[in-house]
C-alpha cells in the first residue's frame, strides 16, 4: 500500500459492508436444490399460470440442453429476445446452467437497434420469441432458437453441465449511455449471488414469500425480482407492463396473488400513493416495499406511510455496473424535513466517496461514491475505453476492482450514506454551483407538489435549469415560494407543471422527454 492510501485509511470510518462468506454454489445451483426440496411448490406466476418448481426446472434443463447442442461456450452471450414470461425465466436459469451469459433485448426495440446490440455483445446465439423478425438476427449473424425450446430437445441434466465459477461471465445490461451509444454493463456470477442473498435478507424473502417482478427485462433490477425467490422457496409474480398502468387492476392482482415484497421506482410510487390517497386499498399481504433506481423525496415516503404504516420502506441505491444495489436502508418511519439516506453496504461490498485524487474525502464531505469489492462487475463489454474511464484498481485496497459511479454524496456521522446528485447534472451558473438535487428538495416543499424535477438546458454559451413539477393542478405562487428559499441563481428559469411525468422504459422520469418538451415550448 503506497503512503498515500495508508494515510487515507484512518479516515475511513465507514463503507465497509460486512464479511460473509458466499456459498460454494452459483445462484442456479441453489435454485435447483430448492427445485429438488420442494418441487411441487410454486415457483412462478403469470397470467394465472403457477409453475412449480419441478416445471420450472425441467423447462430450463430444455433451455440448456438447446444451449449446448447449439454449440454454446463457456461465458459464450446468449441474446434473449422476449417479453417477460414463464419462458423467459426459464430461458435465464437455462443460460446460466448451460455456462453462458444472460442478455435481455426487448423484442419492440426496432430492428436497427436489436442488430446492434447483437454485434456489440458478440452474442452468437439468441433464444426468441415467436414473432421477433429475423433481419437483425440475420445481419449481426446469429442463429436463433425458439424461446421454448421442444420438449423433443434431450434436456439437460444440470450435473453434466461443466460447472459455472464464480468469476464466470453471467449477464450483460446495455445501458444507454450519456452520449447515446449503449454501454453494455457485463457482471459475474459471484457479485450476482451476493446482491441476490442480499435483497433475501434485507427484504426478509422465505419460503412461501411472493415477490412482485414489476421491472422490465431490460433493468437489471428484474433479475432479482425474478431469481432472489427462487432460491429460497419463494415464487416470483411476473407482472405485465400494461398492468402497471392500471393501478386497482394491479393492486387487485397484488393482493389476489399474496405478493409480500413490492419495488417500484419513486416516479411510480407516486402514482401509486395518489391511488391510495384516493381510497384504493393496499393488499394486506404487503410487507416490504422497495424503492430504487433514483433519488425519493421525503414527502412520498411520509405519504405512503400514512397510508402503509407498517409496510417499511426500502431505498436501494447502485448501479448496473456493480451487480445493481450496493447499499439498502430500511425505512419504518419519514417527516417531510428528514433526510432520506441510502443507507449502509450490503455485504462483502465497500463503498467510498472520493475525491478528485480518487482518494476519500475527509469525514462528512461530498465526492463522487465509489464501489469496490465481489459487485463490481467486468467493464462494459467490448469496450475497453469507455471501460477503462469507470472502472480501476482500488488505489486504497490493492487487488479489488473500483466502479466510479459519476454519482456525489457523503457519509452522515451515523454511518449512513447521503446520496446529493449525479456529476452530470451539476452544474455552475453565474459562478454558483447548482445541485439540481437540491432545487428539487425545494420544489417539493412547496405545497400541493407531488413530484419535482429539475434539468439542465443549454442557453447560449452558459446553462441554465428548467424545473418540472407535479400537483392536482397548477401552483401559480411556485415560483415567489422557490424565491424565498433559494438564491437567485437556483430558482429554474422555467416551472412547468404536469399532471404527470414521462417515463423511460425503466419507470424512472425521462429526462430526454423534458427536454424535449421545454424545447418546443420555449
Ligand atoms: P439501478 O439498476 O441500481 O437502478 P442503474 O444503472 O439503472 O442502476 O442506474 C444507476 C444510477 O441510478 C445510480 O448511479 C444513481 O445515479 C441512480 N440511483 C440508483 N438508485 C438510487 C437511489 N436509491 N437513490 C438515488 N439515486 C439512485
Amino acid at each position: 500500500m503506497t503512503e498515500k492510501a495508508e494515510a487515507v485509511r484512518g479516515r475511513q470510518a465507514h463503507g465497509v459492508g460486512p464479511v460473509r462468506p458466499l456459498p460454494d454454489r452459483r445462484a442456479h445451483e441453489i435454485f435447483e436444490e430448492c427445485a429438488r426440496a420442494t418441487p411441487s411448490a410454486i415457483a412462478a406466476v403469470h397470467r394465472g399460470t403457477r409453475w412449480t418448481y419441478a416445471e420450472l426446472d425441467a423447462a430450463a434443463n430444455r433451455v440448456a440442453g438447446a444451449l449446448l447442442s447449439a454449440g454454446l461456450r463457456p461465458e459464450g452471450v446468449v441474446s434473449v429476445i422476449s417479453h417477460r414470461s414463464l419462458d423467459w425465466l426459464a430461458a435465464m436459469l437455462g443460460i446460466f446452467k448451460a455456462g453462458g451469459a444472460y442478455l435481455p433485448i426487448d423484442p419492440a426495440y426496432p430492428d436497427e437497434r436489436i442488430a446492434d446490440l447483437l454485434h456489440r455483445s458478440g452474442s452468437r446465439l439468441a433464444l426468441v420469441e415467436d414473432d421477433v423478425s429475423e433481419r437483425p438476427l440475420k445481419e449481426a449473424a446469429v442463429r436463433a432458437l425458439p424461446l421454448a425450446p421442444a420438449a423433443a430437445v434431450e434436456a439437460q441434466p444440470a450435473a453434466t453441465v461443466a460447472r459455472v465459477g464464480d468469476g464466470a461471465l453471467a449477464y450483460i445490461y446495455f445501458t444507454s449511455g450519456s452520449t447515446g451509444a449503449p454501454k453494455g454493463a457485463a457482471c459475474e456470477h459471484a457479485g450476482m449471488l451476493n446482491h441476490l442473498l442480499a435483497k433475501i435478507d434485507t427484504f426478509e424473502i422465505a419460503a412461501g414469500t411472493a415477490v412482485a417482478q414489476t421491472a422490465s427485462q431490460c433493468f437489471d433490477i428484474s433479475l432479482w425480482q425474478a431469481l432472489a425467490p427462487l432460491l429460497v422457496g419463494g415464487s416470483t409474480v411476473i407482472i405485465d407492463p400494461e398492468l402497471m398502468l392500471d393501478v386497482p387492476a394491479l393492486l387487485a392482482l397484488l393482493a389476489a396473488e399474496n405478493v409480500g415484497v413490492l419495488q417500484l421506482v419513486p416516479s411510480y410510487l407516486d402514482v401509486i400513493v395518489s391511488r391510495l390517497e384516493r381510497g384504493d386499498r393496499a393488499p394486506d399481504s404487503l410487507r416490504m416495499l422497495g424503492v430504487t433506481g433514483e433519488a425519493v423525496s421525503p414527502q412520498v415516503l411520509t405519504r405512503w406511510f400514512k397510508q402503509c404504516p407498517d409496510v417499511p420502506v426500502v431505498n436501494a441505491y447502485g448501479a448496473t455496473e456493480a451487480s445493481d444495489d450496493t447499499t439498502h436502508e430500511v425505512i419504518r418511519g419519514m417527516a417531510d424535513d428528514e433526510q432520506v439516506t441510502v443507507g449502509v453496504p450490503i455485504a462483502n461490498v465497500l463503498v467510498d466517496v472520493v475525491g478528485e485524487d480518487g482518494l476519500p474525502v475527509a469525514d462528512d464531505s461530498v465526492g463522487e461514491i465509489t464501489f469496490s469489492g465481489v459487485c463490481v462487475g467486468r467493464g462494459y463489454i467490448n469496450d475497453p475505453e469507455r471501460t477503462a474511464e469507470a472502472f480501476g484498481d482500488d488505489p486504497v485496497r490493492p487487488g479489488l476492482r473500483r466502479y466510479r459511479t459519476g454519482d456525489y454524496g457523503h457519509w452522515l456521522s451515523d454511518g449512513r450514506l447521503r446520496f446529493v446528485g449525479r456529476r452530470d447534472e451539476q452544474v455552475k451558473i453565474s459562478g454558483v454551483r447548482v445541485e439540481v438535487g437540491e432545487v428539487e428538495a425545494q420544489l417539493l416543499r412547496v405545497a400541493g407538489v407531488r413530484a419535482a424535477c429539475v434539468i439542465v438546458m443549454p442557453d447560449g454559451a452558459s446553462k441554465r435549469l428548467a424545473g418540472f413539477y407535479t400537483a392536482e393542478q397548477a401552483i401559480p405562487t411556485v415560483r415567489e415560494l422557490l424565491a424565498d428559499r433559494l438564491p437567485t441563481q437556483l430558482v429554474p428559469r422555467t416551472l412547468r407543471w404536469l399532471p404527470e411525468f414521462p417515463l423511460t422504459d425503466n419507470g424512472k422520469v425521462d429526462k430526454r422527454a423534458l427536454a424535449e418538451l421545454e424545447t418546443s415550448s420555449a
